[in-house]
């Protein structure tokens, strides 16, 4: 079966992995149409728009799409061109598997856990007040008048909405991952015990629709930083955790930093009629041409996606492959070997030859 995908290169190191990673999943023999367009600042030259409306058209008519990460220019006033898609499309639920590769350098072994991250809501919503603007002082004044707290009139405020409606879907859809993918544990991460309308609320939802699921998957609650705590002491207690957008961000690098690190973390932003697969990690300017990126994270974003395309042996044969020349060591970039310095290091496009090489055996 031909399958139509949107192609997001991205920008920074995303070129690089975003062709290592069509090149891979091409080798695995899944007939797929890239129908390629261009986001942030390449598409803001080309078109005069960060997120020009065709990229969106694209998503909507193929359902599917790989993303490469997009450069956010610090303290322009610029919002966030991935966080812009997901609430353009909807998609709500951010997947983040965190599983141990052997060969990989890290403290910890055989972790395998999933993130799951609210993705539509919360303080990426995006409602802020300026510091020093008429509508500040405005809300500054009416809160005061409504609770008689008192904000500085120096401050900038961000919004926190968490509704029932958006934390009953991703705690269902937490769930319903956790059957369908023979796990046995949801945890409900939040801050209630602080915020009590927000993430109060978020917990009250969860455990409704925990208890619909009793029997079948076991269900835990744990304050965020403890979480923190806990799963750099004892990650393998936990299984897949479900939380509110800025504690998933968050506690989503923390649990890349379990398992080796950004360059191995992939990722899928899924909802009712569309998912957008894209890494953890962001476009590393610093490394953009350079040939030295790991392609890793953005290879198994294309194994999510393939899953999700239901190309079970594509998916299953792709990760064999770079779990294979992880485990050998040899052809990896220089984040993958034990001194990052070492010579021996191969490029971007070297460790997606390599990894194509035990497909094709
Ligand atoms: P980053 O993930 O781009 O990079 C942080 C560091 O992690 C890099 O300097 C590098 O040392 C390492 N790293 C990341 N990816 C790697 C890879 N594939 N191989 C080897 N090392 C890797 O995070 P940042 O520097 O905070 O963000 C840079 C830009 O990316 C920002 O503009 C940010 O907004 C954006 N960003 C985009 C996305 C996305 O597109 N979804 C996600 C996160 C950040």
């Amino acid at each position: 079966m031909l399958h139509k995908v949107t192609l997001i290169p991205g920008d920074g190191i995303g070129y690089e992995v975003s062709l290592a990673a069509t090149r891979c999943i091409e080798a695995t023999g899944v007939s797929i149409q890239w129908e390629n367009l261009l986001a942030g600042q390449d598409a803001l030259d080309k078109t005069g728009e960060l997120l020009p409306q065709a990229v969106l058209d694209s998503i909507k008519k193929n359902k599917v799409a790989l993303k490469g990460p997009l450069t956010t220019p610090i303290g322009s006033g610029f919002r966030s061109v991935n966080v812009a898609i997901r609430h353009a499309l909807d998609l709500f639920a951010c997947v983040r598997p965190v599983k141990s590769y052997p060969g990989v350098r890290s403290g910890f072994k055989d972790i395998d856990l999933v993130v799951i991250r609210e993705n539509s809501e919360d303080l990426y919503a995006g409602i802020e007040f300026q510091e020093g603007k008429p509508e500040t002082a405005a809300l500054i004044a009416q809160i005061k008048k409504d609770t008689h707290q008192c904000i500085r009139a120096d401050s900038g405020i961000s919004i926190k909405p968490i509704s029932k409606f958006a934390s009953e879907r991703i705690v269902r859809f937490a769930f319903q991952y956790a059957l369908d993918n023979s796990r046995r544990k949801v945890t409900c991460v939040h801050k209630a015990n602080i915020m009590k309308f927000t993430d109060g609320l978020f917990l009250q939802v969860a455990r409704q629709v925990a208890a619909e699921f009793a029997g079948r998957i076991d269900f835990q609650e744990a304050i965020v930083d403890n979480m923190a705590m806990q799963l750099v002491q004892k990650p393998h207690n936990y299984d897949v955790l479900v939380l509110p957008n800025l504690y998933g961000d968050i506690i989503s690098d923390l649990c890349a930093g379990l398992i080796g690190g950004l360059g191995i973390a992939p990722g899928g932003n899924i909802g009712n009629q569309m998912a957008v697969f894209e890494a953890v990690h962001g476009s590393a300017p610093k490394y953009k041409g350079m040939n030295k990126a790991n392609p890793t994270a953005m290879i198994l974003s294309g194994v999510l996606m393939l899953r999700y395309l239901n190309e079970h042996k594509a998916a299953d044969n792709l990760e064999k492959a770079v779990a294979c020349v992880i485990a050998e060591g040899k052809f990896v970039t220089y984040d993958l070997k034990p001194d990052p310095l070492d010579p021996s290091a191969v490029g971007t496009a070297q460790m997606a030859d390599a990894i194509i090489g035990k497909l094709k055996r």
